[in-house]
């Protein structure tokens, strides 16, 4: 192997599923004995991990690569590598109109980023990672792709079809995770509730959930990505009884008016919908519900913008996001065009984070006074910094620990919360 290569970037763009790609990919060129450095400057090939669903995140990722063409042209990087869902999905006009790139390398592909760096992939290595979170949590990718029709969404298009992993890899890779010190697992794919439907003709996320929770070392699994539509019931027994299972769901949602719902093909009504998260807070008294809503669809009018409204602030979800609509090429809304104007798909944005913001500072100030289980994710400046079961990381609230020094990052400790604002708690180890 060429010595020109010997230290690797890669810049991890996206969602979790492609934080665990990089993993993969870094454990694999360790083994080749190839250096990781933390900045392009520092190396002689960097590889950019891109995201590709949507306009705001596609953007992001020619940025990147553009930055690093121009760190190219001026000699301080020698070879550029473009992986993941862009390369996947515009790999022939990238080719053309960024031809300073060495190589596009689609999604799923790790072996062919590792052998277009001159290395040998390691078959016996496939899922071992060199974890990029802190030590003590990590993301689990349950399957690959996606076989729902939601006519918004590019994944499909980049990801393949669904694809599960059998329950005996992810408890292994679960144990290996174990072993390296990880106490939080976080569970994700592009839809985890789908889990083991093509493997096992049936749906299996319960029962992998409870057999990754008999590996000893892990104190937390969350559940993320779940689909609402044939939502598995009996994963609400799993989250409500098994002490290592967090009373935490993301949900994305996406809307709730019918008509939106019926043109986003996301199989499901507002009736189901609301009896949906009726039941979950039945089954699982004190669950955390995260979800997500997509604002300025297509057919999204001013009656359906205020059901979602409504609904919001009937079903006060603990934690909450919301995208503006991007009109993405192949997908089955892309002839719908793009109607709603951007001023007003960011009125209706801020709209929702207005009466969100209000509902989980309500929430947060009923927490003070209260003790809570809180995970130390990091340290700066004396305070810690952490997470309860209701919070995943990057996404979700965090608790900040005064007088931390004493405390260690990765440990759980009770935290007395004594303030809060609108999305994070503050307190002291009791
Ligand atoms: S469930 Fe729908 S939104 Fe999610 S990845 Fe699949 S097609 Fe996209």
């Amino acid at each position: 192997m060429s010595k020109k290569n010997k230290k690797v970037c890669i810049i991890t763009l996206g969602c979790p599923k492609n934080v665990v790609d990089s993993e993969q990919l870094m454990r694999q060129l360790e083994a080749n004995n190839l250096e990781l450095v933390h900045s392009s400057d520092e190396s002689d090939s960097t590889i950019i991990n891109t995201c590709g669903f949507i306009q705001s995140a596609k953007k992001e990722s020619l940025d990147t690569i553009m930055h690093a063409v121009e760190l190219k042209r001026t000699g301080r990087i020698k070879n550029l590598i473009v992986m993941g869902c862009l390369a996947e999905r515009y790999a022939e006009t990238l080719k053309k109109e960024i031809p300073e790139v060495d190589d596009y390398v689609g999604a799923n592909r790790i072996s062919d980023v590792v052998t277009s760096l001159g290395a040998h992939p390691k078959f016996d290595l496939l899922g071992e990672r060199k974890l990029t979170t802190p030590k003590h949590y990590a993301y689990l990718k349950i399957s690959e792709g996606c076989d729902r029709p939601c006519s918004f969404c590019s994944i499909p298009l980049i990801r393949g079809k669904h694809t599960s992993k059998p329950i005996t890899h992810l408890v292994d890779e679960t144990k290996r995770l174990a072993d390296q010190g990880v106490r939080e697992l976080i569970i994700v794919a592009q839809d985890s509730t789908y889990y083991g439907l093509d493997i096992y003709g049936k749906r299996k996320l319960a029962s992998l959930m409870e057999k990754l929770s008999d590996v000893q070392g892990i104190d937390w699994i969350r559940l993320m990505y779940a689909f609402p539509a044939g939502f598995p019931l009996d994963i609400l027994k799993v989250i409500s009884e098994n002490p290592k299972v967090c009373k935490y769901l993301d949900i994305p949602l996406q809307h709730i008016a019918d008509p939106v719902l019926k043109s986003m093909k996301r199989g499901i009504n507002t009736k189901s919908m609301s009896k949906l998260i009726e039941k979950i807070r039945a089954e699982v008294p004190g669950i955390a519900l995260r979800t997500t809503f997509i604002v300025g669809y297509p057919n999204e009018g001013k009656r359906e913008f205020r059901q979602l409204e409504n609904f919001v602030k009937e079903m006060k979800f603990e934690r909450l996001g919301v995208f503006t609509y991007s009109q993405e090429e192949d997908t089955s809304a892309n002839k719908l065009g793009d109607p709603v104007p951007e001023p007003v798909k960011l009125e209706r944005f801020n709209a929702i984070m207005e009466i969100q913001k209000d509902i989980s500072y309500r929430r947060n100030k009923s927490l003070v006074g209260k003790s809570i289980k809180t995970l130390i994710d990091s340290k700066s400046g004396g305070s810690g910094i952490g997470r309860t079961e209701f919070d995943a990381p990057e996404v979700d609230n965090e608790v900040t620990i005064h007088a931390a020094d004493k405390f260690h990052a990765g440990n759980f400790y009770n935290v007395l919360i004594d303030d809060c604002d609108a999305y994070d708690l503050f307190g002291s180890v009791i």
